[in-house]
């Protein structure tokens, strides 16, 4: 079983409880050394063939400056590659890559570029006008930035429906990233997200694909459980 899995920001605040998705330089390197090590770790539109369906893809979420200066080193060092999720509207922003600085991440061969969306919205609380238009502008933006297609979409909060998933493809998307929502089909796949309470243990339980089948069995549960009409309500992580 294979894993896509999701990190945000890189930096030195590991354990501070007001941003559980900050990992700091070390365990970020623990895990890509034991990546490098255990598994095949492919750019993340090689996990769309079957025969890739082992591998592991590694993606970062919303855009921070830190992918750059502290993630990619350490991606660099152990030649492993990734995709990054931008969101449009934040580029230029405090502690988010700058235009210039994602033209850089963007040229670099281990670097993938995506949108993740022009202002970071919950796109099932959208009306189908305001939802196309993020999907349509957040790609020309980062498209005239680092002048090269944008075709791959991550759902801001994994937040996507079966209306959206024909959407982004109907956008011209390729292929579109959820967290546990949606159908895991081409424009809703899942992707296991990674926080800094993830010990080694925990980290390897996620790069296997059993905790993915079974966390996103989970979920759903607990969706139904609470809330019969599902998609609203974010997650950890996400
Ligand atoms: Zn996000």
């Amino acid at each position: 079983m294979g894993s896509v899995l999701v990190y945000h920001t890189i930096n030195f605040a590991d354990g501070r409880h007001d941003c559980p998705e900050m990992i700091s330089p070390d365990r970020f390197e623990q895990q890509l050394s034991w990546l490098s090590r255990n598994r095949k770790v492919v750019p993340l539109v090689d996990t769309l063939s079957k025969d890739r369906s082992k591998a592991v893809a590694i993606t970062f979420d919303d855009g921070y400056r830190d992918n750059l200066t502290i993630a990619l080193p350490l991606l660099e060092k152990y030649r492993l590659p990734m995709t990054l999720f931008v969101v449009a509207g934040f580029v230029g922003g405090e502690n988010y890559l700058s235009e210039d600085e994602l033209r850089e991440i963007a040229k670099h061969p281990l670097v993938t570029i995506g949108s993740h969306g022009l202002w970071h919205r919950h796109f099932t609380e959208l009306v189908r006008k305001d939802a196309r238009f993020e999907l349509i502008e957040s790609q020309r933006r980062l498209r005239n930035i680092i002048k090269a297609p944008v075709n791959l979409l991550a759902w801001p909060y994994g937040d996507c429906n079966v209306e959206l998933e024909k959407l982004s493809s109907e956008c011209g998307y390729r292929a579109s990233w959820s967290v546990w929502k949606g159908s895991n089909g081409t424009h809703s796949r899942w992707r296991v997200p990674l926080g800094n309470r993830d010990n080694m243990l925990r980290f390897i339980a996620k790069a296997s694909g059993i905790y993915g089948l079974t966390e996103a069995k989970w979920h759903r549960v607990r969706h139904s459980e609470r809330d019969p009409a599902p998609q609203i309500h974010s997650l950890r992580y996400e």
